[in-house]
């Protein structure tokens, strides 16, 4: 590809949307384009890599025995209120009706069209398994997109849906899945972990989350120093905390206005939140943890409905909370964490109280003092805060008792073994051996193949811009030439392209009429791992230059055996 052909429209300037380093880099390298809120046009050099990506799964899937299919995007309702999920999935499914009036969605997931799909088809044994993928844009209403691709609204998923006769059938789907992850990931030179996780709203009784290891992943992940042990930490705690009913008294406990000890209240924020959040913060000086109810309202509410128990459960708003108890408040909202932590993540002034309820009549406003007790009470603002770095969480690795580190990830695949969740609401079966109809049993398997390429990025990148490995590279070297107007160079510069190109390696060649200066530094910023330097006086002297895009390195070639020292 030749540059003075190739659409590439680079930033100078970082746009003050941008958080995270991966959504800067992508903007800046002009691999995407916001269309709106979590919804990217995918630029020529953004889909490369995108499609890089796409293809790796593709050979991977196809190697683990699954076949290709498109699934239609627009789903109709009916089969999600088979499955019942029209009603559980909440506002992340996005509802449209046709001209008739009839209701849809737009596919955040197809595991209703595919078990619609099989469940016609499928009559025998003999049939199964089968395992179908496709790879396809998602729709997910997300509450809060953020982070470029690494959380949009419409995104692209590999996802794939296993289907097996048995325990054994569906056991021998779900490892053939994880091995092919295994490979995908290591392949596409990730830095990554498998760890066990929840199965969340799509259900099922086993599976794992693929995390690539980077410090803005969402999630925080448990992982022993000493065993294999290595899990999501919701699902680390919810076998730390395991009961509802624990939670359950330590409200009843800290619920009755008056005073209580820091470790009281600490146990039941600690208990009840490692169980309902999403994301803990965990500052871990020594022992120390401490826990936070972040993120979202909406999910939250409904979270803790089910912890509580509660047949309604409503957060104050800041003005309910200022209108019952006269205190100044920022935040609305059962929480207990860090002192530190509230400050970094919310931005509440000193002298902010914080609430906690099953619902709104009986909320309480939590006041933490410097006496290091915690009042339930409604009396008026608070003078100060205690630190609850003291409070602990009872968790040794729980499969062998050795300590755990607490990096943090983010989701890029995940597999699940669903069972008969699916299939018996929506009465997919097969005749067996003997005749007798029994139910399919199914696995399912995701791969966020945009979300990848940012995870890649915030993993590989430095203050220069991004640095690709070469399975994700939309291109694997870059040839910059020095001067335009040398036609030795330029011809030596063609000359490499077109050959690297006939061995099947994607090449950039910088032949426009810019400075060094800014064919070195978009060089840089796009991220090639290689980049050759042709110049006038290096060819007088028969070298090229050869730079390592990751370590730096440069070395000079001589040009007649260039080949040899590139491949
Ligand atoms: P998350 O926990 O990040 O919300 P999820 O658990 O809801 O993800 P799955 O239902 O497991 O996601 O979907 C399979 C894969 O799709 C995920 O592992 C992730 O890589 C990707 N994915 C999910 N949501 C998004 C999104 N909003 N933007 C980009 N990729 C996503
Ligand atoms: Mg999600
Ligand atoms: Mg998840
Ligand atoms: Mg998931």
């Amino acid at each position: 590809m030749l540059f003075s052909k190739f659409y590439v429209p680079t930033l100078k300037e970082t746009p003050a949307e941008a958080e995270v380093i991966s959504h800067k880099l992508l903007l800046r390298a002009g691999m995407i384009r916001k269309l709106t809120s979590g919804i990217y046009t995918y630029m020529p050099l953004g889909l490369r890599a995108i499609n890089k990506v796409a293809n790796i799964v593709r050979e991977e899937m196809n190697r683990a025995g699954a076949q290709e299919i498109s699934m239609p995007m627009v789903q109709p309702a009916d089969l999600w209120q088979e499955s019942g999920r029209w009603d559980f999935y909440g506002k992340e499914l996005l509802r449209l009706k046709d001209r008739h009036g009839r209701d849809y969605c737009l596919g955040p997931t197809h595991e209703e069209v595919i078990t619609d799909l099989i469940r016609g088809e499928v009559r025998s044994y003999r049939q199964l398994p089968i395992n179908l993928y496709q790879i396809q844009t998602k729709f997910r209403d997300e509450i809060r997109p953020r982070f470029g691709l690494m959380r949009g609204r419409e995104f692209i998923m590999k996802d794939a849906y296993s289907f097996d006769k048995d325990d054994e059938g569906v056991n021998a789907s779900y490892q053939a899945m994880y091995d092919a992850y295994t490979r995908v990931f290591t392949r596409l030179g990730l830095e990554f972990r498998a760890v066990s996780a929840d199965s969340g709203a799509i259900g099922g009784s086993f599976s794992h989350e693929f995390m690539v290891l980077a410090d803005t992943g969402e999630d925080t992940l448990a992982v022993c120093t000493s065993c294999s042990y290595a899990a999501n930490l919701e699902k680390a705690e919810t076998k730390a905390q395991p009961m509802c009913t624990t939670t359950c008294a330590a409200y009843e406990q800290v619920a009755t206005p008056g005073k209580h000890t820091v470790e009281d209240v600490a146990g039941f924020l600690a208990v009840a939140m490692t169980q309902v959040m999403k994301t803990l913060l965990f500052d871990v000086d020594g022992k120390s943890v401490a826990v936070l109810l972040r993120g979202d309202r909406e999910v939250n509410d409904v979270k803790l409905k089910n912890l509580l128990g509660a047949t309604s459960v409503e957060l104050a708003t800041p003005e309910q909370v200022v209108a019952w108890t006269g205190a100044p408040v920022g935040f609305a909202g059962p929480v207990g964490l860090t002192v530190d932590a509230i400050y970094a993540d919310h931005e509440i002034a000193a002298g902010t109280d914080f609430v906690c309820g099953a619902n709104a009549a009986d909320a309480h406003l939590i006041h933490v003092d410097p006496r290091r007790d915690i009042t339930l009470s409604t009396d008026a603002a608070p003078t100060g805060y205690a630190d609850l770095r003291s409070i602990t969480l009872d968790d040794p690795c729980p499969a062998c008792g050795g300590s755990l580190t607490m990096p943090k990830g983010i989701e890029v695949g995940h597999v699940f073994k669903l069972g008969t969740k699916y299939s018996k609401s929506m009465n997919a079966t097969f005749l067996d051996e003997n005749g007798k109809e029994q139910v399919i049993i199914m696995g399912c398997y995701g791969i966020g193949v945009s979300r990848v390429v940012a995870a890649c990025i915030e993993q590989n990148n430095d203050a220069n811009g991004m640095i690709f490995p070469p399975s994700i590279a939309p291109f694997e070297i870059t040839i910059l030439a020095m001067s335009t107007k040398d036609e030795k160079v330029m011809a030596k510069g063609r000359e490499i392209h077109d050959w690297l190109e006939s061995q099947g390696i994607d090449t950039l060649f910088d032949d426009r009429d810019e400075r060094p200066g800014v064919k070195f530094n978009e060089a840089d910023l796009l991220g090639s791992p290689m980049q050759i330097v042709i110049g006038g006086k290096g060819l007088e002297k028969g070298v090229l230059e050869v730079k390592n895009r990751k370590t730096g390195e440069k070395r000079e070639l001589p040009v007649a055996d260039w080949q040899n020292a590139v491949l």
